[in-house]
């Protein structure tokens, strides 16, 4: 797991195939799938570690 930053994920959604590996592998429950593209639904519990990022095939989550 990464570690907590400050920075936060952004999801580019016209990238997203909306394949839910994201959503699965955040611990925090901090995306979810809407309209079947990865959005942030619980942001406050977010660490910045990254793992969705790094998760995403198609590098459509960028931490900023
Ligand atoms: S950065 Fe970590 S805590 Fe934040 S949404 Fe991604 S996986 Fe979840
Ligand atoms: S892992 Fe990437 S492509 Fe898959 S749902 Fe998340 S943001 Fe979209």
């Amino acid at each position: 797991m990464g570690e907590p930053s400050d920075k936060r994920p952004v999801i580019d959604a016209d990238e997203c195939t909306g394949c839910g590996l994201c959503v699965d592998v955040c611990e925090h429950e901090v995306l979810d799938l809407v309209d079947d593209i990865a959005a942030i639904v619980n942001a406050g519990e977010c660490t910045g570690c990254a793992d969705c990022a790094e998760e995403c095939p198609v590098e459509s989550i960028t931490m900023t």
